[in-house]
This record gives structure tokens, C-alpha cells and sequence, in this order.
């Protein structure tokens, strides 16, 4: 749809930090570190031909996730993952297509997190799509599947939750799609900020 060379060209109005600082936000998103590589599991492949690729979370989170596939399997959901680990560099460039299409680094906040602080660097964030309607990834629409109906009942069981559910303290736009793992202790306490705020 865009074309991401061009776009990365654009000045970066975010300074990108490797190392989280722990009170700072990015226009109202935490800051968290990049997962190392040797952290993460693939997780599914995805799309087909040029745009064919592989995407990766955090082993103990990825494990939860393929529990979760199997069990919603069993009745009949089909469940997939979209977009799971993403670089600091990845966060960019989405970011910034976000600020062209959007206009400014502020609209494109409530849709997308600016680089550095994204729920996705940690590899315990994944967004999920309903494999019997693939024209809604990423869309609002996907509230309307059988999936995400059942995730709003299972996921928990198996560790996930919502991060940016309808009227979120942070005004972040809702996310029906984009779930993160807080099954055990460590990863809970990754996202305890997020967590902790009303
Ligand atoms: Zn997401």
C-alpha cells in the first residue's frame, strides 16, 4: 500500500531509545526494550509470494500461543497470528507511515506506538486475525469475528489479555487484534506500567 523508502526518508520526530527509560512516555506509550533474538520462536508464516514472512515472539510466550491455536481450533476457531516481535527499525517505519497518512506524530500515536515504544519490541505482544475473514486484520471488524469472540472468553486461560481495550487510560485507539502475554510473573512484570494505570 505505501511505499516504505520513501517514507523513510522523513525526519524522525521521536528519538529512538534502546535502553527504556521507566517513567518516560511517548505520547502516552511505555517504553520497552527489544527482545534479543535468541529470546524468540517463530510463530506462524504468514501471507504468501513477496509478502511472505515469518513472525516470532518470546519462546514461553509463543508456546502459550500455540496452546491458545490449538484449543480455539478444537472449536472450530481459526485463529492466526499477524504480527508478533518487531525491531526498533520495523516500529519506525510503521510509525512513520502512520504520520503520513495521519498528519502528525500526535494522530499517529493513537493508532500505532512511535519506535522504542512498542508492546511488540518485547516479543509477548502479538496481533491476531480470524483466518476465515483475512480482509479484517487490523481492522475494527475483527471485533465481529468468531475468534476474537472467543478470545474475549479463553484468551485469559491461557495467559493473554487486551491492551488496548474500548476507552483505554492511555487514549489509545482500540485494539481489538493486538493481545499481549502475561502468563507468568516476568512477562507480567514487563507490562506492569500498562498494567498498573487506570
Ligand atoms: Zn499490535
Amino acid at each position: 500500500m505505501n511505499n516504505p523508502a520513501a517514507e523513510i526518508k522523513q525526519a524522525n520526530p521521536v528519538s529512538v531509545r534502546q535502553q527504556p527509560i521507566a517513567t518516560q512516555q511517548a505520547y502516552r506509550h511505555f517504553p520497552y526494550a527489544q527482545a534479543e533474538q535468541n529470546q524468540l520462536m517463530i510463530v506462524s508464516s504468514y501471507a504468501t509470494g513477496r509478502d511472505k514472512r515469518f513472525e516470532f515472539m518470546n519462546v514461553e510466550a509463543g508456546k502459550a500461543l500455540m496452546q491458545m491455536i490449538y484449543a480455539a481450533r478444537e472449536e472450530g476457531i481459526w485463529i492466526i497470528p499477524v504480527s508478533g516481535f518487531r525491531t526498533i527499525e520495523q516500529q519506525q517505519q510503521l510509525f512513520q507511515n502512520q504520520i503520513k497518512r495521519l498528519g502528525s506524530a500526535q494522530e499517529a500515536a493513537k493508532v500505532s506506538a512511535p519506535a522504542g515504544y512498542s508492546e511488540h519490541h518485547t516479543g509477548f505482544a502479538v496481533d491476531l486475525t480470524d483466518g476465515k475473514f483475512p480482509k479484517q486484520d487490523i481492522k475494527l471488524q475483527f471485533e465481529t469475528t468468531d475468534a476474537y469472540r472467543w478470545l474475549t472468553r479463553h484468551a485469559k486461560e491461557f495467559g493473554f489479555e487486551m491492551s488496548f481495550k474500548q476507552n483505554n487510560f492511555q487514549g489509545i485507539s482500540f485494539e481489538p487484534w493486538h493481545w499481549r502475554y502475561v502468563g507468568t510473573p516476568d512477562a507480567a512484570a514487563i507490562f506492569s506500567q500498562a498494567r498498573n494505570q487506570r
